[in-house]
């Protein structure tokens, strides 16, 4: 630490050097974990603002850090991007998930991708090898984007979504109103479905301003013909609110936290769909 009389630079180097090794440790167990196959997917399911039926999961990374127990995705896969670790959870996730899913009639499969997946050449290669291998239907697939990609890289998001729309893959804009979101994308892009975040939903009923804003996000999207999934419902008044909206799915807390594959599988076949 530099010489001077002030406690916060005495202390800042060590926490620095800190974290820096918090990170690597956490990368290299990581590392560990993909040689072995020994993440998990869980799935949240997703449920029809009409019907009210299960309609579809969004697959969700989980790992269970050896003697540390679970680790929040928000927390490791910033990490694995770091560290060239994202590519290997994706397709991990993919091949997981879609064979999986193969055994569940109708219902439509969402995936999370790292922008940083998209940047690997390869991508979209190995993702249609893993829809073929699985024997699950692309038109099933929605892949999960966040807006970051779009605002820094234009160009190449509108070529990587052609050559995966063209694959068959459908794409979803996520996390929509959780930052600087511009509904500007949402006519330039040719999504084929929009998320809004959990924290507009939460903000219903707080603040004024936030039923205004869902309700022409949603109007938006309508006159686009994008359809809309609310995310983060964790009460009866939220679900009914973002029905009357216009929102045609609804995910969240209230209906059903991310469950185990299995658990999903009972859960359709209660419902008389297998
Ligand atoms: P996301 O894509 O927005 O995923 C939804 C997150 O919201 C999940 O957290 C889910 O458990 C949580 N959630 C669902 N319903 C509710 C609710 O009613 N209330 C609240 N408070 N939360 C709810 P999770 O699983 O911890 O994932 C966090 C983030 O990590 C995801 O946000 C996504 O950005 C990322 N992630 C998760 N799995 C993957 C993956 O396989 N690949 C990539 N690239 N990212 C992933
Ligand atoms: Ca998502
Ligand atoms: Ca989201
Ligand atoms: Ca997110």
């Amino acid at each position: 630490a530099k010489a001077t009389r002030s406690g916060r630079a005495v202390f800042y180097q060590p926490s620095m050097d800190e974290d820096r090794e918090a990170r690597v440790n956490m990368a290299n167990d990581l590392r560990l974990a993909l040689d072995k196959d020994a993440l998990t997917v869980v799935y949240q399911p997703i449920f029809d603002a009409h019907t009210r039926m299960m309609c579809g999961v969004e697959a969700l990374v989980r790992w269970n850090r050896a003697g540390q127990g679970f680790v929040a995705p928000d927390i490791f896969i910033p990490i694995a991007e770091d560290n060239g670790l994202i590519g290997r959870i994706g397709e991990f996730v993919m091949r997981h998930a879609l064979t999986e899913a193969a055994k569940w009639p109708r219902i439509s499969v969402a995936i999370n991708i790292s922008p940083l997946q998209l940047h690997d050449a390869s991508f979209v290669g190995s993702a249609a090898a893993i829809i073929d291998a699985c024997g699950f239907p692309a038109d099933r697939v929605i892949l999960e984007l966040t807006e970051g990609f779009f605002v820094r890289n234009p160009d190449r998001a509108k070529h990587s979504m052609a050559q995966l729309q063209r694959n068959g893959f459908r794409i979803a804009l996520d996390d929509f109103g959780s930052g600087f979101s511009s509904v500007g994308y949402l006519r330039e892009f040719g999504f084929d479905r929009l998320k809004i975040d959990r924290s507009l939903v939460h903000a219903l009923g707080k603040t004024e301003k936030a039923g205004d804003l869902l309700k022409a996000t949603v109007a938006l999207a309508s006159s686009f013909d994008i359809p809309v999934t609310a995310e983060g419902i964790e009460t009866l008044a939220q679900a009914d609110y973002v029905s009357e909206c216009g929102c045609d799915e609804l995910q969240g807390f209230f209906f059903s936290r991310p469950v185990s594959g299995e658990e999903i599988s009972r859960m359709l076949a209660d419902t008389g769909w297998t």
